[in-house]
């Protein structure tokens, strides 16, 4: 039987609805929740991210400002930037898209920004508290993978996740999030003999390579339950995945697609923790 497709949008469209209503009474309590985002050049992905960040922030009613700076931008200047906004009360959430150019140290400016405006859950103390199963932001495409896999009441615990991918934005802490809740973790990565033994030993597969068809359905186990972060475009100029939808829908119990599934609820997430700490603001 094929697998349930899980759409993120769909969810995402959901929780979104409900984000609404929690902004609605930050305002009444003269609080309204504002994210500001750092983009650093003009990369076509970059821009496409961040558009795609303010327009979901203003249908939730997040007041989201966009700062574009040039590529010539120094360290310093960013570093200005930052700590104003760490300063700035009517600023909850402060995100700089990432990559960021060559001159400019990417762990300098997440350790700038305030923990309780990192947003993104990319700080090393909001890392720790993630590590040690402490409440704090994590980072918002596992958070959004881990919410889907709850939206279904897949079970986790006990349950054998192998996660493809250890990046520090989403293979490690996805990883984490899913031992946090007391699944057995395999990583995987580029020096890792014979990954598909791994693979087809998943209960639940997390793919986040970044390549085309990098996983199929001959390399799962029948009935796992299938995660692709993976965003690529391939020849035809067509997102697709990492893993190949159609031969593994046919294995998998559960599988989200591309486009539609994990990438609308990374910028979920985002608004979920932008609130989250507008309301930390007001306790
Ligand atoms: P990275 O390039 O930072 O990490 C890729 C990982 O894949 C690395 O850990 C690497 O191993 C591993 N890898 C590469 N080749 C192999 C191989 N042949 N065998 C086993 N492992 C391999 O990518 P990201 O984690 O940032 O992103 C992964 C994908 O997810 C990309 O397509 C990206 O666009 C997408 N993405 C999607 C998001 C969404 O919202 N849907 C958000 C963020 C990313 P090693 O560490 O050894 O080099």
């Amino acid at each position: 039987m094929a697998a349930e497709v899980i759409y993120g949008k769909t969810l995402s469209e959901n929780l979104r609805q409900e984000m609404k209503e929690q902004v609605e009474k930050l305002k009444q309590h003269g609080v309204t929740p504002g994210l500001t985002v750092i983009i650093i050049g003009n990369d076509p992905a970059s821009i496409s991210y961040v558009r795609g960040k303010q327009r979901a922030s203003d249908v939730v009613g997040i007041d989201s400002k966009l700062i574009e700076m040039d590529n010539t931008t120094s360290q310093s200047e960013l570093l200005e930037l930052i700590k104003k906004l760490n300063n700035d009360p009517k600023t909850h959430g402060i995100l700089v898209q990432l990559p960021l150019p060559d001159h400019i140290d990417e762990q300098v400016i997440i350790e700038a920004i305030h923990p309780t405006k990192d947003v993104d859950g990319f700080h090393p103390i909001n890392i720790g508290k993630m590590m040690t199963g402490k409440e704090t932001f994590f980072p918002c495409t596992p958070y959004g993978i881990i919410t889907m896999l709850k939206s279904k009441n897949i079970q986790i615990e006990g349950k054998h996740a192998v996660v493809v991918g250890r990046s520090n934005i989403v293979g490690k802490p996805v990883g984490q999030l899913l031992l946090n809740e007391n699944a057995t973790v395999t990583y995987i990565h580029s020096k890792t003999k014979n990954f598909r033994h791994f693979t087809k030993q998943a209960d639940i597969l997390v793919v986040a390579v970044g390549k085309e068809h990098f996983i199929s359905g001959e390399d799962i186990k029948a009935g796992a339950v299938v995660i692709d972060v993976g965003i690529n475009r391939n020849a035809e100029g067509k997102l697709t995945g990492d893993v190949e939808f159609e031969s593994a829908k046919e294995k998998a119990s559960y599988i989200t697609p591309v486009p539609k599934g994990v990438g609308p609820m990374t910028i979920t997430m985002l608004l979920h923790n932008t609130i989250k700490s507008a309301q930390a603001g007001l306790k």
